[in-house]
């Protein structure tokens, strides 16, 4: 007996089906293996894309979000690893409380933009594309977390032109090290052999006692997950050689680490930054100090200082 087709994708490999508990359709795994909490629900279900798109908890018809007003100074805000623009809408709102501009993007492979192969280039490509859309000729501050550090400090130094000022937080860790491509495999072995119910599991359930609760429910439960996106966010990283790159961003940086975050090249980049970099240490900050309630007012009012003296005016001409 042939197998039946996917109904997402219409292709018949593989018999083995699974079953989207918001429509009952069932479907191959590649079309049917994100979790989300749907709205008003108490536990992660397993979606089609379809039924994917149309429950979560951002506009799928758009790839990033603006907050603030029109005329405030721009800001683009980038994301982690493994979750879309959802993760820092947090900091997303505190900035444009304070009167900027926020342009809050998804990467390829995130969000909605999760069919798109992610690399370096395409990254960058992302980023420029809306900062092109949506502040044409006028200089931007860069604000990346984790994966989103590492590809704030390469587009800032791929556009010296543009940049006014870098907000690199978590990315304190030079990723050429054989530690890293340790840590790459060890999360590609246990990746492969979790489901993406259990390594949504894995950020609320580590850090628990430390992070909110209501907030990890917005920027991660409600916003779904890329956890296939692993491979791709590891190469991303290690292709941002930041020994290379640092010496190339020539704007202001706030350099931001985790008193408690793996931070062990965070002295040989402020070095390489010199004297364009503030330093930043959260107290009691863990890597997911954007969920940590009890530390993100020395973050914010950190930020906002920094973002007030950067390096505004009109883009300059591309190099
Ligand atoms: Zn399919
Ligand atoms: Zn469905």
């Amino acid at each position: 007996m042939a197998p039946e087709a996917c109904p997402g994708c219409k292709k018949t490999a593989g018999r083995k089906r699974w079953e989207c508990a918001a429509c009952s359709g069932r479907f191959c795994r590649d079309c049917c293996k994100r979790y989300l909490l749907p709205e008003g629900g108490t536990k992660q279900v397993r979606h089609c894309n379809a039924c994917f798109l149309k429950g979560v908890n951002w506009d799928a018809s758009r790839t990033y979000d603006v907050y603030g007003p029109a005329d405030g100074r721009p800001v683009l805000m980038i994301h982690g690893a493994i979750i879309g623009r959802m993760a820092m809408v947090h900091e997303a709102r505190a900035m444009a409380e304070q009167g900027y501009r926020v342009l809050l993007v998804d990467l390829p492979g995130h969000g909605a933009r999760f069919a798109e192969k992610l690399d370096l280039p395409s990254a960058l490509a992302a980023l420029e594309e809306v900062a092109d859309k949506e502040a044409p000729g006028q200089k931007l501050l860069v604000a990346g977390f984790s994966m989103g550090g590492y590809a704030a400090a390469a587009y800032a130094a791929a556009h010296p032109e543009r940049v006014a000022g870098a907000i690199l937080s978590g990315c304190a860790h030079d990723t050429t090290t054989l530690f890293w491509t340790a840590v790459g495999r060890f999360a590609d072995v246990v990746y492969a052999a979790c489901s993406y119910k259990t390594k949504s599991g894995f950020i609320t359930g580590t850090f628990g006692p430390y992070i909110d609760k209501d907030m990890v429910h917005e920027s991660l439960l409600r916003a779904g997950a890329e956890y296939d996106q692993w491979g791709p966010c590891w190469r991303l990283m290690k292709a941002c050689n930041m020994k290379a790159l640092l010496p190339r961003v020539r704007c202001p940086v706030l350099f931001v680490v985790g008193a408690s975050d793996l931070k062990t090249h965070e002295a040989a980049f402020l070095k390489l930054l010199g004297p364009r970099a503030t330093h930043l240490v959260i107290k009691d900050g863990l890597h997911t100090w954007p969920y940590q309630p009890a530390v993100l007012p020395q973050y914010r009012a950190a930020a906002n200082e920094f973002a007030k003296a950067a390096e505004w005016g009109p883009a300059g001409a591309k190099a």
